[in-house]
């Protein structure tokens, strides 16, 4: 899941992007309504956050803008305008969903958490795989059907994993899951997650791709 925030205030922005980071999201924050519709026509998000009222471009048109090119992202609307009419007319727009200013970061974090399993068309936030059951939204881990203790970055490489487990990950796939942008990631730090992964589950959990990097193992 990959998100676009476009919103000017920076303390908000901020707050936002730190909890999106907290919730193992990958994005990217813009202030500016051109740059972010420019952002979305050439590349591939699966969510706009958006604010309306916007510095260069207002929201609602970068939406319709983004709309009648055929841009099929799901957009989330947050406005400090609190009136039915923006609202509306957002969801006329082709927004998905619509928060208010005032908003705790934690309900924009379940309203996000909603469109994703909408997206996916997922009936339970739960993705299964053989003895292996992870919950999108508590973050815990089952095998065969006993709860199992993991790192934080443990989950999201196993997550990853599991989203596209014919998918082989190289290694610097699997470190921008896990850092993000941070700068100084030890070179084997992949690989030491490898490592707990399979002594917490079980030794095939994960496959070595020699030379290229890992895939979700043998889980039956
Ligand atoms: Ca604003």
């Amino acid at each position: 899941m990959r998100i676009l925030l476009v919103e000017d205030d920076p303390l908000l922005g901020a707050g936002i992007s730190d909890a999106l980071t907290r919730g193992q999201y990958a994005h990217q924050w813009v202030q500016d309504g051109a740059q972010a519709l420019a952002l979305a026509l050439h590349e591939t998000f699966d969510l706009l956050v958006l604010d309306l009222g916007l510095p260069g471009m207002d929201g609602l048109t970068v939406l319709r803008r983004l709309r009648e090119s055929g841009q099929a992202s799901a957009v989330l609307v947050i406005s400090a305008r609190n009136q039915s009419s923006d609202r509306i007319e957002g969801l006329n727009l082709g927004a998905d969903d619509y928060i208010s200013k005032p908003f705790e970061v934690d309900e924009l974090l379940a309203r996000i958490r909603a469109l994703e399993r909408r997206l996916a068309g997922h009936q339970r936030n739960i993705l299964e795989k053989g003895r292996l059951q992870l919950w999108l939204d508590t973050r815990e881990v089952r095998l065969d059907g006993q709860s199992v203790d993991l790192q934080r970055r443990e989950y999201m490489l196993l997550r990853r994993l599991m989203e596209s487990p014919s998918v082989i990950h190289t290694r610097g796939q699997l470190e921008g899951v896990l850092y993000g942008a941070e700068g100084d990631v030890e070179s084997n730090s992949v690989d030491v997650h490898v490592h707990h992964l399979r002594k917490k589950l079980f030794s095939d959990v994960v496959k070595t791709i020699r030379g290229v990097g890992y895939r979700l193992g043998k889980v039956d």
